[in-house]
């Protein structure tokens, strides 16, 4: 157990936007069955910055965890399944109901005072959980409980617990676990400062006029006047960073704004993650590992910190070597504007990827951009998740949000009410700059249903301003609607702990990697990808030169991958003392990137996986390989049918985290995983290019 257990799943960090890779409704009436495990929605939606109400809604449920937790220390007699196990549930579902909200809320709250109040019951919260954690009643009670026959679900999650507890030094003399907890709180203000300094940190350069966008869609410049200064702002957040990388002309522009980008919460983050590197070292040395890495590895998939560095090992073998040859491509471009150019920068790599990919490719990412407005987008990801999965979703018209653009749902299974979420979608000031699924509520059989929200930055949600996507965005939704309907469908289990997306981090990823698929196929793109102005769907030629161009460019991705998994891994396997992050960012992006660093930059102050998923950001690449090998066992001639993709849902999503996951993912296949599909998929950017 560790502060960020109930992190938010984010999507991958944002490599230069080489490949087209992403970085990264309906209506149903009827009476609600299982009312009685219905709760109500979450008091805190109550569309004005009211922290009482929320801070009263967690207050209760403190209370309520702590009562169960008194209960469960004072049994007397034998230790049963009922009155042991059953009520450290109930304790984890009250805790679990405070630290997610509270989590969501300091990321999202348009209020200050509020986000600072949310930040505060955090650290309460995670204070309870450590102390928990540590509590050695706790831990003797369920050691007490007879493994003999418990049935399989029980039985593991006894085990995996107890496992847990150790992890977090229960079983330590009282020093040491005085020493953990202090860490622990340490550890949480430390992960607060360095989330809210990127949050914060709203940088942006500005341009003096519209020719210095030239090359940018027409609605952008539209949707970017002057100000009274007559000067024009451009931020360093996706829906203008994105598009000014890839097609501004003006080469000063884009260099202005991707150092900008690159220095976000620079330079106070540096120490804040100095010390998160500092303090998870000692923490991990105390418990009695080696480095954090070993520490955070042990309980994942890959195991081990070495397996981990392996892994990477296997794949930067496949893809070093072409990434180089890729870059050849991108200087000769390069030469055809500049003949002496000796290098291509990073501020040009996805400028020039765009226009290699018009040439070679004839795909036209911006004439693509029309068939993507944010509205039928987000329909369609509805409509397509409605078909596959079998579950319709029913808008909730008068939910209370926390903000006027976020939208509340609810998931039904015909009259079986599953779950609900909410969508908020795009930027604004003082809110989480990523893409993520944020929980609310765990779903627990017969007592709670799940409850998540995606929060993401896509264009769009202005007045008069259709909200054109990148396909790399499209494939961002579908990503992360994935990690929602594990949320939802893996909420009908016992056991709190191990609902929905709460499987091994390294698993976590998979499931949404493989709903990224739906994103390049004709048949699903034309059920909803319509231009904004004509109504006429995307023409099939484009969907399949968009696939091949995606081809172009996926060693180089792969290779940025690589280096932000290096970079994760190595700040946290060895003594802090020998650790300077600029170098270790210097030493693998020289090693995997073929394109030249760009000096007096420092991205690992805004790199917020660095905290979150602290050395195991690994886990993108490892997830891919499964989520590659799951999706080859789908019908790809039919991809709206229902038929695998509900089988996936049972075997798959269903168990959450209340099994083993490569037991999951090997009831699904009929055998272990393997890497074959992930290499063929690495392969297939290596060919010689088409035409
Ligand atoms: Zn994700």
């Amino acid at each position: 157990m560790h502060p960020n257990r109930w992190m938010a799943v984010l999507t991958r960090f944002p490599a230069p936007l080489l490949g087209l890779i992403a970085v990264a409704s309906l209506t149903l009436a009827g009476p609600v069955e299982a009312a009685g495990t219905m709760q109500a929605l979450p008091r805190f939606y109550t569309g004005s910055p009211d922290q009482a109400a929320f801070r009263a809604m967690c207050d209760a449920d403190m209370k309520a965890a702590q009562e169960a937790l008194d209960r469960l220390v004072s049994v007397k007699g034998k230790r049963t399944v009922a009155n042991t196990l059953d009520t450290y549930n109930e304790l984890m579902m009250h805790a679990l109901n405070v630290a997610y909200p509270a989590g969501l809320m300091e990321s999202v709250h348009p209020d200050s005072a509020y986000r600072a109040t949310a930040e505060k019951i955090t650290q309460e919260i995670d204070k309870f959980l450590t102390d928990l954690s540590l509590n050695r009643d706790v831990y003797d009670a369920i050691a007490a409980v007879d493994p003999k026959g418990l049935d399989a679900e029980t039985s593991y999650f006894r085990e995996k617990t107890l496992r847990d507890f150790r992890r977090s030094g229960v079983d330590r003399d009282e020093a040491t676990r005085k020493k953990v907890s202090e860490l622990n709180e340490h550890l949480t203000l430390l992960s607060q400062q360095f989330g809210r300094n990127i949050r914060q940190d709203r940088r942006f350069i500005t341009v003096d006029s519209p020719d210095d966008l030239k090359g940018l869609p027409e609605d952008f410049i539209k949707s970017h006047p002057a100000g009274d200064d007559g000067k024009i702002k451009i931020t360093v957040e996706n829906p203008d960073y994105v598009p000014v990388l890839r097609y501004a002309e003006n080469g000063d522009v884009r260099k202005r704004l991707r150092f900008e980008r690159q220095n976000r919460a620079y330079p106070v983050n540096i120490g804040v993650l100095d010390s998160l590197i500092l303090v998870r070292h000692e923490l991990a040395t105390l418990l009695g590992y080696p480095s954090w890495a070993a520490y955070i590895t042990e309980d994942k998939m890959i195991g081990t910190a070495e397996n981990a560095a392996a892994f990477l090992d296997r794949v930067s073998k496949l893809v070093v070597a072409p990434a180089r040859d890729e870059y050849q491509i991108y200087l000769q471009r390069k030469r055809e504007d500049v003949p002496d150019a000796k290098a291509v920068e990073q501020h040009e790599a996805s400028y020039y990827g765009q226009l290699i990919r018009k040439r070679d490719y004839d795909f036209d990412a911006q004439a693509a951009r029309p068939y993507f407005p944010f509205a039928e987008v987000k329909k369609g990801v509805m409509d397509v998740m409605s078909t596959i999965f079998d579950v319709q979703f029913k808008k909730i018209e008068d939910a209370e949000v926390w903000h006027p653009s976020v939208e509340a749902y609810e998931v039904y299974e015909g009259k079986k009410l599953l779950g609900r979420f909410f969508l908020d979608l795009h930027p604004r000031d003082g809110k989480y700059q990523h893409a993520a699924q944020f929980g609310i509520h765990k779903g627990i059989r017969g007592k709670q249903i799940p409850e998540a929200a995606l929060v993401c930055n896509f264009p769009g949600g202005k007045e008069g301003d259709p909200g054109l996507m990148e396909h790399r965005d499209v494939q961002t939704f579908f990503h992360e609607f994935g990690h929602l309907l594990h949320t939802i469908f893996g909420g009908d289990v016992r056991w709190a702990p191990v609902s929905g997306t709460s499987v091994e981090r390294d698993f976590v990823e998979a499931p949404s990697q493989m709903l990224e698929e739906w994103t390049w196929d004709p048949t699903v793109l034309q059920t909803f990808a319509k231009h904004y102005e004509t109504g006429e769907p995307i023409p099939v030629e484009m969907v399949e030169n968009m696939r091949r161009a995606d081809t172009f460019g996926r060693a180089i991705d792969v290779a940025y991958q690589l280096y932000f998994a290096n970079l994760s891994l190595n700040i946290y396997n060895k003594d802090p003392k020998d650790v300077n992050t600029d170098a270790v960012v210097a030493k693998y992006e020289r090693e995997l990137v073929p394109f030249p660093g760009m000096k007096d930059t420092h991205m690992q102050a805004s790199f917020g996986h660095l905290d979150g998923y602290s050395a195991v950001y690994y886990t993108y690449q490892w997830s891919l390989v499964i989520a590659k090998d799951l999706f080859s066992k789908f019908d790809h001639e039919h991809m709206l049918d229902p038929t695998i993709p509900t089988k996936y849902r049972k075997t798959v999503l269903a168990p959450a985290g209340s099994r083993p996951a490569a037991d999951v993912v090997r009831t699904f296949l009929g055998r272990d995983f393997n890497y074959d599909a992930y290499e063929s998929w690495v392969r297939e950017g290596l060919k010689p290019k088409a035409n």
